[in-house]
């Protein structure tokens, strides 16, 4: 068994971002810019808009956090939104979500200018992905992806099963796994909560994407020997024996999983700095486009 390092995979690629980071400001080019918008205080929400912040900076980015109540209005946020687009220097574009029952997250992402909507949830960027377009790819599909180029693994005609189909990330990673792409070429099925045999599905599989949010849902009974797992899973569960209160845990069985796996993602260490990674990418390219123009 061999672990899926999303920590080195995603320093690998921070560390390149750096290096062209540095040369564009050589150059006197413009820098990358992440506009990162966030309604309410959701904990894990600010956790996650704080850690992608930070990885700005440790690559040389430009960053801008915007904060909002949770009461703010949809057609503030929206106000907001259409600044940001008309704002030159901003290159990207993320709204943290879940946005507050009031709002809808469809008219919000498709408010978004889809040349900066990094996190790829735009209408038209999925369309795109669909239709192997260059596009902008949501983050944790294409951290799946880059994790998976990284590695070397091989997924030419193999059976990848993925568990969930919400947008953000079951449904995504079905359609690149089924593109003719290299990772890709994979034979595809999606799983959720309807499907009726999940386990003898998942026996079948080579690769097994679980992206359900069901905490060790997937055990070794529902794994055959050799197969590459990847957990996307994170479910805060409560532990005081920890400093912040609670502990990560994955939607797959991690210690009696493992050992039959050839290769698999810890939680936390493996999808999660993959996201960051892949969110730094698309920022950088949206940038790079505008240096061409
Ligand atoms: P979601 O929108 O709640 O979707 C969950 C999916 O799992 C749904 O399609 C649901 O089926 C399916 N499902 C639930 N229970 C099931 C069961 N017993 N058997 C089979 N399928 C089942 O969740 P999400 O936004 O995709 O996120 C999934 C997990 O990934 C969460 O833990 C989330 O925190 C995590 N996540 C991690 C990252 C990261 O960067 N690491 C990024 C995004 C999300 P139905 O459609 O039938 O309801």
């Amino acid at each position: 068994m061999q672990i899926l390092d999303g920590r080195k995979a995603a320093q690998a690629i921070k560390d390149k971002l750096k290096l062209n980071t540095a040369q564009l400001a050589a150059e006197g080019k413009k820098l990358p810019h992440l506009a990162a918008v966030l309604v309410g205080s959701n904990g894990a929400s600010e956790t996650y808009v704080a850690a992608k912040v930070k990885a700005c900076e440790e690559v040389g980015f430009k960053s801008t956090q915007i904060r909002f109540e949770e009461k703010i209005s949809e057609i503030k946020l929206l106000d907001q939104i259409k600044e940001l687009n008309n704002n030159p220097d901003v290159d990207g574009i993320l709204v943290q979500l879940p946005l507050p029952e009031h709002i809808s997250d469809a008219s919000v992402i498709n408010t978004i200018d889809p040349d900066k909507d990094v996190d790829g949830f735009h209408s038209v960027n999925v369309g795109k992905m669909i239709q192997s377009l260059p596009g902008f790819i949501s983050a944790t599909p294409y951290g799946i992806m880059l994790l998976f180029e990284h590695y070397k693994i091989e997924t030419k005609g193999k059976h990848a099963v993925v568990i969930g189909r919400s947008n953000i990330v079951g449904r995504p990673i079905s359609i690149l796994l089924s593109n003719n792409a290299n990772p890709g070429n994979c034979t595809v099925t999606i799983c959720h909560s309807q499907t009726k045999n999940l386990k003898e599905i998942c026996l079948q599989a080579d690769i097994i994407i679980a992206a359900m949010g069901r905490p060790e849902f997937v055990t070794a009974d529902m794994v055959k020997e050799g197969v590459v797992i990847v957990d996307v899973g994170i479910t805060r569960e409560m532990d005081e024996t920890k400093k912040s209160g609670f502990r990560l845990k994955g939607d797959v069985h991690f210690e009696t999983v493992a050992p039959k796996s050839s290769w698999i993602t810890p939680v936390p260490g493996g999808v999660g700095p993959m996201t960051i990674a892949a969110l730094l990418k698309n920022t950088f390219r949206s940038c790079a486009m505008k240096n061409h123009e």
